[in-house]
């Protein structure tokens, strides 16, 4: 995982350019990459967890 000042990209969580001012997180998730606000990738991580745990739980997974 790699972290530094936005670039401009759009986050996939709140789909807002994270610009200089803000931290970007980069996500590799399986074949793409997508990019994040410092914040919204905790939520992102967050969700994702809890994302994992419910397909589990449906056996959908
Ligand atoms: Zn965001």
């Amino acid at each position: 995982m790699w972290a530094g000042h936005g670039t401009g990209r759009i986050c996939i969580v709140c789909d807002a350019a994270i610009t200089a001012s803000d931290v970007e997180h980069e996500i590799i998730d399986g074949p793409a990459t997508v990019w994040a606000h410092s914040a919204c990738y905790q939520i992102w991580l967050w969700e994702s967890t809890a994302y994992e745990r419910a397909n589990v739980m449906d056996g959908t997974r």
